[in-house]
């Protein structure tokens, strides 16, 4: 039994309510609410119970696609009643989705329609796809689902949507154009396709998928824990969070994860091949506007740069960006913290606390959950990693997966007001060849205020 307070709620139906609060009439079923009059519908459903549906079989971890069954998350179609995951499909997009549903631009019944869209090619099956420790925070069938869940889709009456979408493309960076006319990078026709330095690339979108139970003890708390911060800090925006301890699967509205492969996929996976890898969480500010209070576009350049060159010299170059701008904190909280630190004298020192009594916390990112796709992808050790992140060093060691060397961020590519981010966590721990600073040097070092600037 999940513990809330239900055990008082008077029932005639056997349904354990949600709450004292309940807007309706204590003898009354409270998973359904009727409507002012002003509103479109009749009736809306607030939740669902155990005894309400009987899901689609979904077995995390199973030995074969078909025994693990397909993600159901829509109620469309007879998904009310067959669903057998808690959220919605996109990530934060959902929101937009309800909006083009609302707005009546996107008829409820429209049903996909996937021909062509299959992967560009193909990613090798892992043992880690069949583990339910291994892979926690992402579907490992996502890419193949209108092929492996059509048929159950069509004879079920319910949505089996793609979590995972593999392409292909060029593209286009101001510094690797700037590598090869310096002479840092060659033009091979295959990766540095020409004097442009343009890339050949090979992309992964990857949308949040999570097993609750192994979340959970990634995180080191009880599903209930899970379950019930899940439920309370976003004010109760998934009542199945908490009235479906039967479903264990959750699609949350997070941002997901893009994979950037340069070289022959295939050499991922491969223990003979040299891996090079950046590890990057969103930075809109620097990576795509060139904000210099921080390090982001510098090392994800540089990183990208280094992969490039793994995969020229037979190796294979992988960079993973992770949609968690501002250390998962937003872009507001991050600006607020920026405007603190600029009026507050600007210190490697004073850093990290500027954060801390905005958000409560240094960081959010959480690097629990970012070593599945490693895992999905098959990497089974990281002989070049290319990010300088404690945080992220230990979470994927931890995962079993070794790292062979770090590369730091030369000293050359640096922005001087980004000085201070970069010593700051030098000093808590960030890997450097370097020099660490004393807690008393980093008083020192000092970006530049709002005066020099406007
Ligand atoms: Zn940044």
């Amino acid at each position: 039994m999940y513990p809330v307070d239900i055990e008082t709620m008077p029932s005639s139906c056997g349904h354990n309510h949600g709450h004292h609060e309940a807007p309706v009439a204590a003898s009354e079923p409270v998973k359904q609410v009727s409507l002012s009059k002003s509103s479109p519908l009749d009736t809306i459903t607030l939740t669902t119970y155990p005894e309400d549906s009987t899901p689609i079989a979904l077995s995390w971890g199973e030995s074969s696609p078909e025994e693990r069954g397909p993600i159901v998350a829509s109620r469309d179609r007879e998904g009310l009643v067959k669903h057998n995951a808690i959220g919605a499909h996109s990530g934060s997009y959902c929101v937009y989705h309800a909006l083009a549903i609302g707005s009546k631009q996107l008829k409820k019944d429209h049903v996909a329609d996937y021909t062509n869209a299959q992967p560009a090619f193909s990613v090798p099956e892992q043992k880690t796809w069949y583990n339910k420790e291994d892979i926690i925070a992402m579907d490992p069938f996502g890419h193949l689902t209108p092929v492996l869940y059509d048929e159950v889709s069509k004879s079920e009456n319910v949505e089996v949507r793609p979590t995972i979408a593999i392409t292909k493309a060029h593209m286009q960076l101001f510094e690797l154009k700037d590598a090869v006319e310096q002479g840092r990078l060659k033009v091979d026709g295959k990766v540095v396709i020409n004097k442009n330095g343009d890339l050949n690339v090979s992309k992964i979108a990857v949308e949040p998928v999570w097993y609750l139970p192994g979340v959970a003890k990634r995180f080191g708390i009880t599903e209930d824990e899970l379950r019930t911060s899940l439920f309370e800090d976003t004010n109760g925006m998934y009542p199945e969070l908490v009235t479906r301890p039967d479903i264990k699967v959750f699609l949350p509205p997070i941002g997901g994860l893009t994979v950037y492969i340069f070289g022959d996929p295939k050499f991922v996976s491969d223990p003979s091949k040299k891996l090079a890898l950046r590890i990057h969480d969103e930075c809109n500010g620097s990576d795509v506007f060139g904000s210099d209070i921080c390090t982001c576009r510098p090392y994800l350049t540089f990183g990208i740069e280094e992969a490039v060159k793994e995969a020229q010299n037979g190796g294979s170059g992988v960079c993973i960006y992770f949609r968690k701008e501002g250390r998962a904190l937003g872009e507001v909280t991050k600006y607020l913290v920026y405007n603190a630190r600029k009026r507050g004298g600007d210190t490697a020192a004073e850093y990290f606390h500027r954060t801390e009594c905005i958000a409560g916390v240094r960081d959010m990112r959480f690097q629990q959950l970012m070593p599945d796709i490693l895992k999905w992808l098959g990497i089974t050790k990281i002989d070049r990693m290319l990010s300088m992140s404690n945080m992220k060093h230990d979470a994927i060691v931890e995962q079993g997966i070794p790292i062979l060397e770090r590369i730091p961020l030369p000293d050359e590519l640096i922005p001087p007001d980004s000085r201070v981010e970069i010593d700051a966590k030098i000093n808590s721990g960030y890997f450097t060849n370097g020099k660490v600073m004393t807690t008393e040097e980093l008083k020192n070092v000092r970006g530049r205020e709002w005066h020099d600037v406007l």
